[in-house]
């Protein structure tokens, strides 16, 4: 069985004193609720590239994972204002978001760019979480299959079938993303499946019983549960509703009370 994830991507919020802030009062409920239960569900954080180390720290050695939200995908060298694989993995980071729409449409990232970068993560012993995700319009002209099918084939086209395990994939609408609109959950579920069959496509039937998928797109705790129920969906990568530590605890409890 798939480990269900709950991931926070903070995008550019929050100074490294209130992700502290944050840290201190969503360890106090995870660690109570869950302590000696060894963690039924992933969580992961991943706030701005400033507040990596001070996250890391406070939560070394506790079940909560930090990631960050981007990276580059050379070793080093002349690419200002980039940070590399190696540089998150040696400030304590377990994962990256790569290819998020924001990345994609607002910094013009491209999906050669994305396969590069998940690439570079694997290589230094991170999991790339890879968002995609259709547009508006891309759903209004019927092409959400097509679309999402060669996001994936794109992400994972350096990828080794051994390599599925340490891969997160996140399906977000772009339209879903932070507009309080969230899709349907069997729409998003019947995508997912799609996805997965890319993915069988591409290194071998069932191969994708291994990847995990989560849904991204105006998830909240009054709505994760529908989520949560359909089979295909892994668990939630959550913006707005991540930043405050009440609302993301209730996500994680929700998500495992309704997995288990
Ligand atoms: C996201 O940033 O990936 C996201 C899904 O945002 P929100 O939950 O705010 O829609």
């Amino acid at each position: 069985m798939r480990k269900p994830l709950i991931a926070a991507n903070w995008k550019m919020n929050k100074t490294t004193g209130e992700a502290l802030s944050f840290a201190g009062s969503f360890g106090q409920m995870f660690y109570e609720r869950f302590e000696g239960d060894d963690t039924p569900v992933d969580v992961l954080i991943c706030p701005p590239f400033l507040g990596v180390p001070a996250l890391c720290a406070v939560f070394a050695g506790k079940p909560v994972n930090v990631g960050a939200q981007n990276m580059y995908w050379k070793e080093k060298g002349a690419f200002t204002g980039e940070i590399s694989p190696s540089m998150l993995k040696d400030a304590g980071c377990s994962f990256v978001i790569v290819g998020h729409s924001e990345r994609r449409h607002v910094f013009g990232e491209t999906d050669e760019d994305v396969s590069e970068k998940v690439r570079a993560a694997l290589d230094h012993g991170l999991k790339p979480v890879i968002c995609v995700g259709e547009t508006l319009e891309d759903r209004e002209q019927g092409k959400t299959h097509e679309v999402t099918s060669n996001m994936i084939k794109a992400a994972f086209s350096k990828v080794k079938a051994e390599e599925i395990p340490s891969v997160v994939v996140a399906y977000e609408p772009v339209w879903a993303i932070g507009t309080g609109k969230e899709a349907k959950p069997g729409d998003a579920a019947d995508v997912i499946g799609n996805i997965r069959k890319t993915v069988d496509g591409l290194f071998g039937e069932a191969t994708s019983d291994n990847l995990r998928v989560l849904y991204g797109g105006s998830v909240k705790s009054g709505n994760i549960r529908s989520f949560m129920l359909e089979e295909q969906i892994d668990g939630a990568l959550v913006g707005g509703a991540s930043l405050d530590p009440n609302e993301f605890f209730k996500l994680v409890e929700i998500a495992h009370k309704t997995k288990r």
